[in-house]
């Protein structure tokens, strides 16, 4: 990426906590309203004028009702869950905020870099303002609803949307494909108004990179339950998936009985994802596939593996490291299948 970064100062993220349930509605429309008061082009594309315009989105945006456990609820705060205008609402505002947070900005704080997508921003700003411009942030929205959090960046690293960015020794930047710990599995709904091309593009773009990277912990998730079988390869991470697909296709067309699944469980099959087709007679989520971790030492990337099973997933080969010499009594233990 063309940027560089100078010695004092630092990589810095912030993100809005739950951005759509906290946009301010009322604020929003004046914001809307202005824009489009603004706008010389909008009398070419509508025949309706601004006030209907607003008047029609606040009837949208402030009648959202919904039903749980029996009782109908009306949505008093924050954009309508559900409605496709929200997001482009939530973005509007936004669009505001960043104008006005860095035009007011302090100038001991004010970042020298900012780039913003939807609710996640990344900065380039001097060393140890981060909490200063965290607290400025968090004074620009007049109801006080939308607030900020911040990460710095860790030993030059610092994650930002589904990317690393690296910055090296003579200043300048690399950007490599990364999964925060926690990511949501999301990244862009896909259900939201973004043109389609763009959402395919992200798709594309991101399985492309997920099938070539080697040296990963990856996630397998079932589509029968919500188990997912956890591995790690040294080699291409597409190569393992086509033979895990391979393995489990030998075992998926057997037709099942009681006594059958009950006989299989005892059958030794290459993996656990193999066992878990043959013994619940599931369909694996092979699109849903991703990467968890990345880490080119056979050694720790086992470790790493470890680490992530009991919190995802299923798996033999930790305790098969471990216990060197399993015999048939320690297999339960060793196919326990978790979260
Ligand atoms: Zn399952």
């Amino acid at each position: 990426m063309g940027i560089c970064i100078d010695d004092g100062d630092i990589f810095n993220s912030h993100d809005v906590v739950s951005l759509f349930t906290n946009t301010p509605i009322e604020k929003c429309l004046d914001i809307i309203k202005e824009r489009l008061k603004n706008d010389k082009t909008l009398k070419d594309r509508t025949k309706l004028n601004t006030e209907d315009i607003i008047e029609l989105l606040q009837f949208i945006l402030t009648t959202t009702y919904f039903s749980f456990r029996g009782q109908i609820f009306r949505q008093i705060f924050g954009a309508a869950i559900g409605s496709p205008v929200s997001a482009i609402v939530a973005n509007l505002f936004m669009e505001w905020l960043e104008k006005e947070a860095i035009m007011t900005a302090p100038l001991d704080c004010k970042p020298k870099y900012w780039r913003r997508y939807v609710d996640d921003v990344l900065e380039i700003i001097q060393k140890d303002t981060t909490l200063k411009l965290t607290e400025h942030l968090n004074t620009i929205d007049p109801t006080g609803s939308i607030k900020f959090t911040h990460e710095e960046e860790d030993q030059g690293k610092i994650p930002f949307l589904d990317t690393l960015i690296v910055r090296k020794e003579d200043g300048s930047v690399k950007m490599l494909v990364y999964r925060k710990k926690t990511h949501t599995d999301q990244y862009l709904n896909f259900k939201s108004q973004y043109p389609l091309h763009q959402k395919l593009g992200v798709i594309r773009t991101l399985k492309k990179n997920i099938l070539e990277t080697s040296d990963a912990v990856y996630k397998i998730p079932c589509k029968g339950c919500d188990k997912s079988y956890v591995g790690e390869t040294g080699r291409q991470f597409g190569v393992r998936l086509k033979e895990h697909r391979k393995d489990s296709e030998t075992v998926k067309d057997t037709k099942f009985t009681k006594a059958k699944r009950k006989a299989s469980t005892s059958e030794q099959h290459k993996s656990a994802i193999t066992d878990h087709v043959a013994q619940e007679n599931h369909v694996i989520n092979w699109e849903g596939a991703s990467i968890l971790d990345k880490d080119s030492n056979a050694v720790s990337r086992r470790i790493r593996e470890s680490i992530q099973i009991p919190k995802v997933g299923f798996h033999i080969l930790v305790i098969r490291i471990m216990l060197p010499a399993a015999g048939k009594n320690n297999r339960c233990n060793r196919t326990g299948l978790g979260r």
